[in-house]
């Protein structure tokens, strides 16, 4: 049993291991921070050393989650499992909408959870404000990714607009933010083209939905399959859509075009030809890995040993609470390492916690352990130490 009161009196941790993150992992090393948790500094061994707290298991920074949607947290357990995508996004665009206080009341118990899980900053699919006087208020940091949704062509420059609208909204507010579309079947190229100039304008960074369905590849190959039927029962035909003759992931990097830095979300059906094709569009490509949610919709993972190659950047979202079981980067880390065994403890914990921070502008503050860096203190205990590994009844404790 720890006791909480003592660990804010003392700045001298030490444990089994600490992952700085930006070095290897150090057996029985030595964390010290200031009272607000700014590091001051990591050592070997506590030498010399007094008032030292050992702790039981694995120090690493805060949690970065790269993808989440806080303002559909009122949609917990309402939506099916395991039944696809097409059946999961059906039924959404009604169950959204919810009495203000329902839809505030669920945001916040959500934030309140993400933070005793260790998660020190989010990268959050916005596609209304109901969340950002929430975040503003919030010592967790947000990166707003503001969605826009418009299939037709004819609207694009109107979604667009009232995207960049929503955006300004988000600024004010004092978040950092970007505008992004929200996956390849629900955007035109023509709104790809603006959010790509718009991105490029302000070095913002851009992420989308991708190839979370196989329903995806066969739209744009030849045009037809469960995505079309879905519009066809909303009334639209879909007569403005052309097919590719491609995947879709090539069909949005043709429209983005160069030289803007993206984030991958879910990948569950991008295969090996896809990766090489999409490094001829795009240099800077990044991957978030959201597996429980894949679990949840698809009952399917995606190739993370095909993504996580040539040191490819991964980050870790939880998606949202639609379309999960917990709002919990330790849960996501438990599933990837129940599902395949040859990543190593640093590497999964570079990925829950630098490539995240680095993605979404946070890397001054948080990430790593570095020397003035503040970047959240989470023990993770119940640990496998005899394989350096979490373990399936591995829990997370928010030191500082
Ligand atoms: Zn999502």
């Amino acid at each position: 049993m720890i006791n909480s009161t003592f660990l804010y009196l003392v700045r001298k941790f030490s444990a089994d291991f600490i992952f700085p993150i930006n070095s290897p992992p150090i057996a029985n090393g030595i964390l010290i921070t200031d009272d607000h948790g700014v590091v001051l500094d990591v050592l070997e061994n506590n030498e010399g050393l007094e008032d030292v707290l050992r702790v039981p298991g694995f120090l690493c920074p805060g949690f970065i989650n790269a993808h989440c949607h806080l303002e559909l947290s009122h949609l917990k357990g309402l939506l099916p499992e395991k039944q696809g995508l097409v059946n999961f996004i059906t039924p959404i665009i009604n169950l959204r909408k919810a009495e203000k206080e329902i839809i505030e009341h669920a945001m916040r118990e959500a934030q309140r959870t993400m933070k005793d899980n260790g998660i020190v900053a989010v990268g959050d699919i916005c596609n209304t404000d109901d969340s950002f006087c929430l975040k503003a208020e919030s010592a967790m940091q947000y990166h707003n990714f503001i969605e826009v949704i418009s299939i037709d062509p004819d609207k694009a420059e109107a979604v667009f607009s009232e995207g960049v609208k929503l955006q300004d909204r988000s600024k004010m507010q004092g978040m950092t933010s970007s505008v992004v579309p929200h996956a390849p079947y629900t955007v035109s190229s023509k709104l790809l083209q603006l959010l790509s100039e718009h991105a490029r304008r302000t070095g913002e960074p851009l992420c989308i939905h991708n190839q979370e369905s196989e329903h995806e590849n066969v739209l744009f190959s030849d045009g037809t399959g469960p995505i079309k039927d879905f519009y066809a029962k909303l009334g639209n035909d879909l007569k403005f859509f052309r097919a590719t003759g491609t995947n879709s992931l090539e069909a949005v990097l043709r429209a983005l075009g160069e030289g803007v830095s993206l984030l991958l979300v879910h990948n569950t059906y991008t295969n090996q030809a896809d990766l090489l094709k999409a490094e001829e569009y795009n240099a800077k490509l990044s991957f978030c890995l959201c597996p429980n949610a894949n679990l949840y919709i698809e009952q399917m993972l995606p190739d993370i040993q095909l993504l996580a190659k040539n040191d490819r950047m991964i980050t870790l979202g939880t998606d949202s609470l639609a379309s999960n079981w917990s709002l919990s980067i330790l849960d996501e880390l438990k599933t990837l390492v129940k599902s395949d065994t040859r990543f190593d403890l640093s590497t999964l914990l570079t990925w829950a916690t630098d490539n995240g921070a680095k993605f979404l502008g946070f890397e001054d503050k948080l990430g790593t352990f570095e020397r003035g860096k503040q970047p959240g203190v989470n023990l993770i205990y119940d640990v496998d130490l005899d394989n350096v590994m979490i373990d399936q009844a591995s829990k997370v404790r928010v030191l500082l």
